[in-house]
């Protein structure tokens, strides 16, 4: 039996961190570990743009000039975004032109239209600009030779709009775990096939997989099999050499059919852990195997979900050093009370919002799933105390 957190600190030990990268296109990094720097190859923006739709001048032409005081300018050209005036803007000169339009040479400014009367060959103007008060500088967003990701960021909306204007098309990224997910159990059957006298449906193996999946990782091999030691030692025989992790549920405790000690054995793997010290998921049994670990959740719905995220999360943060991984705690106020027996450490689903925490009504039972619908949270109520009463502080693990 170990506690909670030396479990994890075993679980980490026997995990590497992977550095093997991939190039991805940028519609498939959000959410990645970035494996590179990321300098600018050029300014952005690349030009002197406009800000504005309205006409380039030379901002000291325009000084003092006031819907009484007003110039006349000689229109030289237009240019809308994305052409360039092939001239130079002298004095007493406008060029028309665009938002994003380069700003022609000569002009160090742009009047907006509303402050003209939109002349096309000759404009009037009736309004004051100074010399680079509506001009977007070359570069102001970034500059040549700026870092402006560090290897190891999370890419996230703004840091792939980033790549994108700095014009790469794909970045090179940490390639994610590969995850073997198997559920165990005789009498568990896919969602799909005929409810038979004595089955359940399996819910573990999908709720693992989703929950890989809404962390951004797709489970590489997921399937279930029957209580047979054998059968399930050659299965992970055949597939821990090409994957980083395997999470197994069921099969853990003490009865006759708890197949995953002898597996163990059938493995002649290194067993890290049995049992941890708390409630759900307590039968939890942890090996290392051809230098992989094994995670075997209990069977029990809730015990799996919890042990999940306390186990699981912990070592593919470590695996991936993406910090959405890590199970964030923070201390809430309990709105309901809880009574419990026993005085083993205990965590319970719950929802958090604004500092506070509500239990669901329904059943708090290892085997009970439908409860946790709608929870964010798991609220812990440390060893030897025998409930928390509605007003406590208690200390909450947020799930997302
Ligand atoms: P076990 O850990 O194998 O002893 O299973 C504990 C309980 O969880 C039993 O009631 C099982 O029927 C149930 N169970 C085991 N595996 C699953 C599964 N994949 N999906 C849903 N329930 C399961
Ligand atoms: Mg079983």
């Amino acid at each position: 039996m170990v506690q909670l957190e030396n479990a994890q600190q075993i679980l980490r030990s026997c995990t590497v961190f992977i550095h093997e990268t991939e190039m991805v296109s940028l519609q498939k990094a959000i959410g990645r570990v970035l494996a590179e720097d990321v300098k600018a190859a050029a300014d952005q923006p690349p030009f002197p743009r406009s800000p504005l739709d309205g006409y380039a001048v030379r901002g000291s032409d325009t000084k003092g000039l006031t819907k009484e005081q007003t110039r006349s300018f000689r229109v030289i050209g237009k240019i809308y975004a994305g052409e360039v005036f092939d001239g130079i803007v002298h004095e007493g000169e406008a060029v028309r032109i665009m938002t994003g339009a380069p700003i022609p040479e000569g002009a160090d400014t742009v009047i907006r239209q509303e402050w003209t009367d939109y002349g096309e060959e000759e404009v009037l103007i009736f309004g004051e600009s100074k010399p680079y008060q509506d001009y977007c500088f070359q570069g102001e967003d970034y500059k040549k030779g700026e870092i402006l990701l560090k290897k190891g960021n999370v890419l996230d909306g703004i840091s792939i709009a980033l790549l994108a204007s700095l014009g790469m098309a794909q970045v090179e990224v940490y390639r994610l775990p590969r995850i073997a997910v198997i559920s165990t159990g005789d009498e568990v059957i896919q969602p799909g096939e005929p409810l038979r006298p004595g089955k359940i449906y399996d819910s573990n193996l999908h709720f693992i997989c989703a929950r890989l999946k809404e962390m951004g990782v797709e489970p590489f091999y997921a399937d279930h099999n029957a209580d047979s030691a054998v059968c399930m030692a050659q299965k992970l025989y055949s597939i821990a050499k090409d994957v980083d992790l395997i999470i197994t549920t069921g099969g853990v405790s003490v009865g006759e059919k708890d197949i995953m000690h002898e597996v163990v054995n059938l493995l002649e793997a290194k067993e890290l852990f049995w049992r941890v010290d708390l409630k759900p998921g307590a039968p939890t049994l942890a090996m290392e195997f051809q230098g992989k670990p094994v995670i075997c959740l209990s069977g029990n719905p809730f015990g799996a979900a919890v042990n999940f995220e306390l186990l699981v999360r912990s070592v593919i943060e470590k695996m991936t050093e993406n910090p959405k991984w890590e199970l964030k705690k923070s201390n809430a106020v309990l709105q309901s009370d809880f009574v419990k027996k026993s005085g083993v450490r205990r965590f319970l689903r719950a929802y958090a919002e604004n500092g506070n925490v509500w239990l669901p009504d329904g059943n708090h039972a290892s085997g009970v799933l439908s409860s946790m619908l709608g929870c964010n949270c798991l609220v812990e109520i440390p060893e030897k105390k025998h409930g928390a009463k509605k007003g406590e502080v208690v200390c909450i693990y947020h799930l997302m």
